[in-house]
């Protein structure tokens, strides 16, 4: 838990500059004990906390309204005036633990993991890159906001690109259709605007790589995942698991989807709409959902409902989705006010429950995890934090009924196995095609787009494109992580293996599986990805059959 914050006082740049240099005067000399360098440490840990507040809650902010000219200028200053300012500084002082004289002991008292963390970090940084990096931040909103601000007409109806894709779900074919087309056609008029972007960030980022002295921006970007435990190789053959276990049971599911349907093949309009169990636009009003959610945390855990409860009283929880709003959803944490929050983007549909739940997971994590004296330690790296959100979907739904009829239940938990079998290939296709991107330095558009194309039809087949071959090639534009957070997409096939197993658990089990649960959730970041899976008791994600008995339950519960 943070104990000293500087909530009220301004971040200037000035001020930070001063706090910095007091911390790095105040580096012990040679001959120190270990105590000293120990108090320097939480003393740097309350600076960093407050900096992480602050550019939480300026982005927080920035989110809610894509048309707050404010809330832009305000990350904009804190991108471009006080995080460069910290990195460079945070550096300095990182090395100096690093080469601290008593850096066993450091590491006996303070952890070693937080050590080995560090150590990835200082490797990730390079003086060069601070300014590429602002360059890059800016770049990323300026992705948000073209998104977030985005319209489209349906019928006569303008809607955000967030509400217009809710629609896919819709049981009119005509209505899924004319949302598939209004949203299409947005992308392909913005189709040279979004390859322009992601151009200005790959260039960026291989300059990035070459400031460091690497070929190609890959192994930079698994070091700012702050991956420790794996490599492209190991992520390589993880993907060929998911081609090998789950891509043949999409095939199969996709066939039987289509005879459902009464067509030939599935089109892109209908790929998200299965009949019989889509629950309608409307299942699960948005002024609803956080009484029913309360119910759901009140049935599975008291610690839950504790958590919950405390971040509805607060206000911590922005909900709907409403115009100018940025699109996606997040938990995020005010460290300094020792604060968790979440943001989504509630249309009425089931699709929110599946959101809520997940970002509710992350949630949990954050604050049975604040006990966690070293901010550096409360949240794991991704591959590890998704277990916590998509462990959560899986357990919630013994009670989902919280939301749903018995029988809305029954199909909101086939809806969520189809979700899995639909995601897993789907990452796929997202991870491979950025490896090839980033392997790939000064490719033109069209390669780009035909990478795209050939990662989907290696992974994610059954969606029949016939005509509309240039929707698929730019599919892929619809992925903020490809934008903003290179790299960021296997953890969540990664962490879905921990939460399949989870699900496995609670259906023996479910007391078992809450102990589990909550124990990852106290753990935070305080072990890498594999010991995270080792503290839940769940087999690594790594081991070369683990696909096989979860994707055989998935396929009994389907029947495909
Ligand atoms: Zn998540």
């Amino acid at each position: 838990m943070s104990t000293s914050t500087q909530p009220t006082r301004e971040m200037t740049p000035a001020y930070l500059q001063q706090a910095y240099q007091r911390l790095i005067d105040a580096l012990p000399k040679t001959g120190a004990q270990a105590i000293e360098w120990e108090d320097l440490f939480w003393r740097w840990n309350d600076l960093k906390c407050w900096i992480s507040g602050e550019f939480s809650r300026r982005h927080f902010k920035e989110m809610q309204d894509s048309r707050d000219k404010a809330a832009e200028d305000a990350m904009r200053f804190m991108r471009e005036q006080i995080l460069p300012l910290a990195e460079t500084s945070d550096a300095t002082l990182r090395e100096a633990f690093l080469q601290s004289p008593v850096r066993g002991a450091l590491e006996s008292a303070l952890s070693q993991h937080l050590f080995t963390k560090l150590e990835l970090d200082q490797e990730a940084f390079v003086p060069d890159n601070v300014a590429l990096q602002t360059q890059e931040g800016e770049i990323s909103s300026q992705y948000e906001r073209v998104r977030g601000g985005a319209e489209v007409t349906i019928n006569g109806e303008t809607l955000t690109l967030t509400r217009a894709q809710a629609k896919l779900t819709d049981p009119d074919r005509a209505v899924r259709q004319a949302a598939w087309e209004a949203t299409n056609a947005w992308e392909l008029d913005h189709r040279a605007q979004m390859h322009g972007i992601y151009d200005e960030l790959v260039t960026l980022r291989q300059q990035m790589a070459v400031n460091k002295g690497e070929a190609n921006f890959v192994p930079l970007g698994y070091r700012r995942m702050g991956r420790t435990d794996y490599g492209p190789a190991e992520v390589r053959a993880f993907r060929d698991g998911i081609r090998q276990h789950v891509t043949p049971l999409l095939k199969r599911f996709r066939e039987a989807q289509a005879r459902d349907l009464g067509t030939e093949t599935v089109r892109p309009w209908d790929a998200a709409y299965y009949p019989n169990l889509s629950l309608g636009p409307n299942v699960v009003p948005v002024e609803n959902q956080l009484a029913q959610a309360q119910n759901l945390f009140d049935r599975l855990h008291p610690t839950l409902a504790g958590h919950f409860k405390a971040m509805v009283d607060g206000g911590l929880i922005d909900l709907e989705n409403r115009p100018g709003k940025c699109a996606g959803a997040f938990a995020t944490a005010f460290e300094d006010e020792g604060k968790v929050v979440i943001f989504c983007n509630s249309t009425g549909t089931d699709g929110d429950v599946t959101t809520l739940t997940h970002e509710m997971g992350h949630a949990f994590q954050g604050w049975e995890s604040r006990p966690i004296r070293s901010v550096d330690l409360r949240w794991p790296t991704s591959d590890a934090c998704e277990i916590h959100s998509m462990g959560m979907e899986f357990l919630a739904l013994k009670e989902i009924t919280a939301f749903f009829s018995p029988e809305d239940a029954k199909r909101f938990r086939r809806l969520k196995l189809i979700r899995t079998l639909t995601l897993l290939p789907y990452i796929a296709v997202v991870d491979a095609f950025q490896h090839w991107v980033y392997e790939h330095p000064g490719h033109s558009h069209a390669e780009r787009e035909a990478a795209w194309v050939e990662a989907w039809d290696t992974y994610n087949p059954g969606i029949d494109y016939a005509g509309l071959e240039d929707a698929k090639a730019t599919r892929w534009m619809r992925q903020p992580h490809i934008f903003v957070m290179p790299f960021y997409y296997i953890d969540y096939a990664i962490a879905e293996v921990g939460a399949l197993q989870l699900w496995r658990m609670a259906e023996e089990d479910h007391d078992k599986a809450m102990t589990a649960y909550l124990e990852l959730c106290r753990i935070g970041g305080t072990r890498s990805v594999l010991g995270v899976f080792q503290a839940g008791g769940l087999k690594s994600p790594f081991e070369p059959d683990v696909f096989k008995p979860l994707m055989e339950a998935v396929a009994a519960e389907l029947g495909v």
